[in-house]
């Protein structure tokens, strides 16, 4: 193997397991047979009550802990590549939403230290950060200028996934370090809110960011197979901002069989009938789609390093430029 070859990382930069104590996250396997060096996994969202985010870092914690011969709980792009050389996967924490700091930025670097390498700070929702694709957004608010500030002064990678345009836009004008949406696809392709704007991918592309291209079917409008939507969107982004820009977030949920939707927490609000969401609507490619983007880019002409950029280079620099 070329020297060149044995550094490339290849990553997704947003993925789900039930938020719940003592599941087995052994699915994760799956991601590291598919090729993946290196996953990001959800902690937990704005609808999830703080007690279920903190009892889900510690089992995840736990479990990886327990399962050091695959899996490494990694905090440096040092550790991603020593995993990766180890044959292990490298995995880190990221947050959808501020719920969980309690209305207090400090709180943001507490999370850090557990584990968080990227958060976003609305879900589908207005919440006291900013406003949410599904909702009716009046942008950044003071405090939200505070909590961005906080994730920068943490090193944690600044994330607009499910954010308002205008929100982001405020985001990734008050960001010093480069913004992220790690889990959107390109709304000129499909009118969905949960995807993003021209001006968006412009604007992140502007900050040194990335946009992760996920596999969820409705907002791909994928029918049997979602290589080739996925590669379309892919390009889509490429041709605009080129390809330092592009990554993959695949965001899969892996269903292991059990429910851990919060009781409280109304379905219709956070998934609104305007976003079409259904079960068979939100399902989702798994890791296992990667061959097939990379060999769809490929008959469009990429060459092989635009395809390892796209394939975790950029989300990797991203961290390398953020991480501490
Ligand atoms: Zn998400």
């Amino acid at each position: 193997m070329p020297a060149a070859a044995a550094t490339k990382i290849v990553w997704d930069a947003h993925s789900c397991l039930p938020l719940l104590s003592g599941i087995d996250m052994s699915v994760l396997r799956r991601h590291r047979a598919a090729g993946f060096d290196y996953v990001s996994i959800n902690v937990g969202m704005d609808m999830n009550p703080i007690d279920q985010v903190l009892k889900t870092i510690a089992w995840f914690r736990h479990w990886l802990g327990q399962h050091q011969g695959e899996f490494q709980l990694i905090d440096t792009i040092a550790d991603v590549k020593a995993a990766k050389a180890a044959g292990k996967l490298a995995v880190a924490f990221d947050l959808e939403g501020p719920k969980m700091l309690l209305e207090d930025a400090a709180m943001v670097a507490f999370y850090g230290d557990l584990g968080v390498k990227q958060m976003h700070l609305v879900y589908n929702r207005n919440n006291t950060v900013g406003g949410g694709c599904h909702d009716d957004d009046k942008g950044l608010t003071a405090y939200g200028r505070g909590v961005v500030r906080a994730i920068n002064q943490a090193g944690i990678i600044m994330d607009c996934s499910h954010n308002g345009e205008r929100t982001s836009l405020d985001i990734m004008e008050a960001s010093e370090k480069p913004v992220v949406f790690s889990h959107a696809n390109a709304r000129a392709l499909v009118d969905h809110q949960r995807n993003i704007s021209d001006r968006q991918i412009d604007a992140c592309a502007a900050t040194g960011g990335v946009i992760g291209i996920n596999g969820i079917r409705l907002f791909l409008e994928a029918k049997e197979d979602f290589a080739e939507p996925m590669a379309r969107h892919v390009d889509y982004m490429v041709q605009r901002v080129g390809p330092d820009h592009v990554g993959l977030g695949i965001d899969i949920s892996f269903n292991l069989g059990v429910d851990d939707h919060p009781p409280t927490a109304d379905r219709g609000y956070w998934w609104p009938l305007s976003g079409r969401y259904s079960s068979t609507g939100t399902s989702n490619a798994g890791p296992e789609v990667l061959p097939g983007i990379v060999a769809h880019l490929r008959n469009k002409g990429y060459d092989q390093a635009s395809l390892d950029k796209i394939c975790g280079g950029n989300f990797a620099r991203v961290a390398k430029e953020t991480w501490r």
